[in-house]
């Protein structure tokens, strides 16, 4: 048994569809984590205990409501990325250090 985030695990499987990530321009590991931090900051956890053969089970049950909230999310999470990459673009822009601490709330190291 394990507790999972079912919203970050839908997240992530509905992430590697290719047509969403059309709207990223980059897709280096930087810029795709990106997205998928920023729209899970906007989006409710939803705990749940599961075996892993379960999950896929359970992630069916879940209301298409929260689809539809993650796919919102994740659209504009990537636009904003796309516009606002994290690591030196063309035009090297940097107004100052760029190592200001960030947000690190959680431990969410794997
Ligand atoms: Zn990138």
């Amino acid at each position: 048994m394990a507790v999972v985030n079912m919203t970050e695990v839908l997240a992530r499987q509905m992430w590697k569809d290719p047509e969403l990530q059309k709207l990223l321009p980059c897709h280096c590991q930087q810029c795709l984590d990106d997205v998928l931090a920023m729209a899970l900051n906007h989006l409710p956890p939803r705990y749940a205990t599961t075996d892993e053969g379960q999950l896929y089970v359970q992630v069916e049950y879940l209301r298409p409501q929260l689809r539809s909230d993650i796919l919102r999310e994740l659209t504009q999470a990537a636009l904003w990325v796309s516009s606002h990459p994290r690591h030196a673009s063309a035009e090297s822009d940097a107004a100052g250090g760029d190592s200001a601490p960030m947000e690190s709330e959680g431990g969410s190291h794997t």
